[in-house]
Parts: C-alpha cells; structure tokens; sequence
C-alpha cells in the first residue's frame, strides 16, 4: 500500500519532537474498521467514501495522528509581536488536515443536509478507530451543528450554518462548553456565566473550566441569563462566535490543558467577558437543549469507545499471533483464546449498543420538548450505551496492554496510547455515575424501562424479558436512596444484557 508521500511525511515530521513510533509506521491490524462495519451493518450507502477515508488515514492519517501526539500539548501565542491579543494555539504542521478530512468526508454535512446519521457515525466509527481523541471536535462540530439548525434563528442559520457545512477542508468547528471550575456533573448549581441582553443578542461573562476543541471558531455555551432562577431551571444556550465582526476575540483563552491523551483535541480554560452570544431557542427551554447536546455527543461517545474497543482487539490478536510462548503462538493457548473470543463477544455486544443508540438518534434528533416516549426510549439506551461501551473501552485497552506484555507499557510501541485515549472516555460528557444516575430518572420518572422492554421484545429470549421485567419492577420499588446506591448491581448486567440481545438481532 502507498504511504505518505516521502517529502510531505520529512515535512511533518521535521516538526515533530522525534521520529515516528513503530506502532504508526508498521503495526498494521488484523481487520479494518470499514469491514468490521459492513459485517455488523451490511453494505452502508456511503460505502465507497468510507473506503476512501479509510484508505485516507492507512496513508496519511496514522502518521498526522502520530504526530499530534508526539507534539504534546501545544502552546499558546497570547499576542502578537505588536502587542494585539490573537491567542494563535500553535500546533503541529498536518494538524488542520488531520482534523479537517473528517469533515470533507462528511461527519457534519452528511447528517444535516442528507439526513444520513449512519454516514456520519460510521466516518466517527473509522475516525474513533485510528485517533479516539480525533474525534471529539468532530463531535463538538455536529453537536453544535444540530441546535444551530434546530433552535437558530433564520439570520443566525443563514450566516453560520453553510460555513460549518464547507466540504472544502475549510470548514467551521464547533465546541459544547457548558462546564465550569465548580464541577461539570451539577451544571445547576455551578454555572456562574451570566448572560445580560444588548438589542438581539447577549453579551456574556464568567469562566468556561474546560473548552475541548479550544480552536473551534463557534461554541455553544452554557449561561445563565440575568435574573433567571438559580438551577437548572435557569440555564439557556447560547452560540458565542470565537470572532466579533471586527476581527477582534470575543473571549479569551487562559490556559491550554496538559493532559494524558486525546492530544488531538486541544483543551484550555477560557475567560468570557462581555462576549457576544445568540441565545437558541428559548430561555425557558435551555436545560433541554444542553441535554440534547449532550446526548448527540454521548451517542458520539459510545461510537467512538466501540471503535477503540475494535482497535484494541485487533492489536492484541495480531500481537498475538506472532508472538510465540511455550512453543506455539500466543493467540493458540487455550487462556488467551478463550480471552480474546469473550472479547470479541463484547465488542459484538456493545457496537449493538452503541449502533441502536444512533438509529434511535436518526429517529428523534428533530423532535423538542415535551418529547415522544421514543424520545425516552432514545435517552435510555443512550446513558446505557455511554456508560457501558465507555467503561468496556477502558478495559479492552487495559488487557491489549496485558497481551503485548512489557512492550505494552513502551512508549515506543504505541499500544500505551490506546489507554491514554481510553481513559477519558467514562470521564467526559457526563461521568459514569452520571450515566447510572440519568439511567434511573428516565426508568423512574418516564417508564423508559417498559419501553425498553417493549423494544426487545421481539428478539429478546421470553424468560430473559420476563426475569428483567420483574427485576426492573422489583428494583425501582426500594427506597430513592437505595435505588441510587445498588444501581452498580443493575445497570452493567442491564446494559449488557440489551446490548447481547440487540446483537442478536443484528446477526
Ligand atoms: C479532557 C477533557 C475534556 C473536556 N471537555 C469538555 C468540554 O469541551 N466541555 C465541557 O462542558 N466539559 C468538558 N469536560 C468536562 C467533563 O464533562 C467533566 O469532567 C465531567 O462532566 C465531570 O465533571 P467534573 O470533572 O467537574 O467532576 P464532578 O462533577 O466534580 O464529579 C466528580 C465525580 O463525582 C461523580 N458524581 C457526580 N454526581 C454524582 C452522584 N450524584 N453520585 C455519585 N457520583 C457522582 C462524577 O461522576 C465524578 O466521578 C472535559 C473533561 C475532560 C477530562
């Protein structure tokens, strides 16, 4: 297979602090991520841009991704030499055409323009596979895409929304900031930014604590408009440009955020001053419209854990196979064998998951609140989905680990990055407790658990349902405290048991 060109792949890592890893330049995996997806989905309409951009990143892609990741956190250029405010984030050259091919390819246009979300999940999917952290301001873009077009005003859809659909490797990211230094679960009782009208728009101040897709050039930010109740209750969602139509920053980035992985996303703090923000749709409904960007990307999440677990696998068996212990190949001991096919069975069981979560999203991702009970359905299998494929990642990249033995631990290998990659995924967008907790509310408050029920029904085993049904009848009949405190003892078996029985349908 061709590789990177030799001139352009000197050129990017001439900027990179050493050479490339032995993991990006020959550790090539057993199966694709594109033939993992049409075994699991059939051939997909977008098939041949798919192959297109998996040919993309086997070529150049791995070795950008490389790249980033050597580089580290990158650097902030407060000002220019003339003393101007520019906040330049200074990254490794290839960095805009890693991250701009996604979406060429389509990860934002395809779902808003064609209505085609298992396009646009399944280019996640390929990104997810080969740079997990790549994927996140890809994500970022869609989820700010989404209530831009559903809660936009003409004027604002007319102005932004073509710029973030440019199929050019110029197109405009988006980022969710909502969490701020107090904590990002409890966003009721820690979102300090206020918001004060000026004519149609807002200007807003206080402190975003953590700014994934720091660079984005639009954010959807969580405020709370001038004298509006505290909780919840009184969030609204606002679209705050990074520029003013003068050229100057509308807010100001304090720091870049050092962290252990996702290096393809850049994350920092940023300070809100009198910035100018569109409110989406209105005050009142704003706690449902940070929601439901939060479950788009949770669905994102759930895609991208999959696709890791995937890559984790395949590093391990091909590892494996080649290394001889004993006398034969690792991959032949009975123990690791037996490993490896109970992992492949999970995988099985949480791309099922993670999957229904996003045809469920192509169903419900125009509706508003009050939402259908498809909705809820929706919400439910989407907190299962974040929780469990998260916490499996973290796992399957914890054993590959274990399987490549000390190599597994070297920098060199790259086998290390996987977990790096891996660990934040239960963390963001909502922890996992959080997930558990949200879980709950959709069984308590809106039956989802019936509908869930329902929604196997055809393809569950009838005494599995019924074994669940009771339980699930029995569990929500103890005391709130009690349900919040055992939910460790339901949710993972719930979450992999739907995920088995989807599979089934599936297969
Ligand atoms: C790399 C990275 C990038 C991020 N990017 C963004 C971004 O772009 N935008 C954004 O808004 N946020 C972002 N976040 C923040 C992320 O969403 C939060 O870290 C997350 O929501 C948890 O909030 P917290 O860290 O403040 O922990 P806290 O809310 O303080 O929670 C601490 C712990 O308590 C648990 N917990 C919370 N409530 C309960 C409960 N009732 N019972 C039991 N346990 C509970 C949590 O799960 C967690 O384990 C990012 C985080 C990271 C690490």
């Amino acid at each position: 297979m061709e590789r990177i060109s030799e001139s352009k792949l000197a050129g990017y890592l001439a900027q990179a602090p050493q050479g490339t890893r032995e993991g990006a330049e020959t550790a090539r995996v057993v199966k694709t991520p594109l033939a993992y997806l049409n075994q699991r989905l059939g051939a997909l309409p977008c098939t041949e841009t798919l192959a297109q951009y998996q040919q993309w990143w086997e070529t150049t892609g791995c070795v950008l991704s490389e790249t980033v990741d050597r580089w580290g956190t990158p650097t902030q250029r407060p000002h220019d030499r003339f003393g101007t405010r520019v906040d330049e984030i200074i990254l490794p050259a290839g960095y805009t055409e890693l991250v701009q091919t996604g979406y060429t390819h389509g990860i934002v246009w395809r779902a808003l323009e064609q209505r085609d979300w298992c396009g646009s999940f399944a280019l996640g999917y390929i990104t997810a596979y080969y740079d997990a952290g790549l994927y996140c301001p890809h994500t970022v873009s869609l989820s700010t895409a989404v209530p831009l077009m559903k809660y936009g005003t003409p004027a604002l859809k007319e102005r932004y929304l073509p710029l973030m659909l440019r199929r050019d490797g110029t197109a405009w990211q988006g980022a969710t900031w909502m969490t701020e230094v107090g904590g990002g679960s409890d966003l009721g009782a820690n979102v300090q930014t206020v918001a004060v009208p000026d004519g149609d728009a807002y200007r807003l101040t206080g402190a975003k604590y953590f700014c994934s897709n720091l660079n984005a050039d639009l954010a959807v930010v969580a405020a709370r408009p001038q004298g509006a109740p505290s909780g919840v209750r009184g969030l609204a969602l606002f679209l705050v440009p990074r520029l003013r139509d003068d050229g100057s920053l509308n807010y100001t980035i304090r720091r870049i955020k050092d962290k252990i992985g996702t290096r393809a996303v850049i994350t920092g703090e940023v300070d809100l001053d009198n910035s100018l923000g569109y409110l989406l749709g209105s005050a009142e409904s704003g706690i449902y419209l940070i929601l439901e960007v939060l479950n788009i990307s949770r669905v994102a999440n759930s895609v991208g854990s999959v696709a890791l677990i995937q890559r984790a696998l395949d590093e391990a068996e091909s590892f494996a196979r080649r290394r001889i212990v004993f006398g034969k190949a690792l991959v032949e001991q009975p123990l690791m064998r037996a490993q490896l096919t109970r992992w492949r069975d999970t995988s099985d069981a949480a791309f099922a998951l993670a999957w229904e979560a996003v045809r469920l999203l192509a169903e419900v991702w125009t509706q508003v609140p009050p939402y259908s009970a498809r909705y809820h359905l929706f919400r439910l299998i989407t907190h299962l989905a974040k929780y469990w494929t998260a916490e499996q990642a973290v796992q399957a990249a914890k054993w590959c680990m274990e399987v490549h033995g000390g190599a597994g631990v070297l920098e060199e290998y790259g086998v290390e990055r996987l977990l790096r990659e891996a660990m934040v995924l239960p963390i963001w967008e909502g922890g996992s407790h959080r997930q558990m907790l949200d879980a709950l509310e959709a069984m308590q408050r809106r039956q989802a658990h019936t509908l869930l029920l329902e929604h196997l029904a055809p393809t569950a085993d009838p005494a599995e349902l019924n074994d669940w049904r009771t339980r699930l009848d029995t569990y929500l009949q103890q005391s709130p405290e009690a349900q919040e405190a055992l939910l460790e003892t339901l949710i993972p078996p719930l979450a992999a048991w739907v995920g088995r029985v989807l599979c089934r349908r599936a297969s």
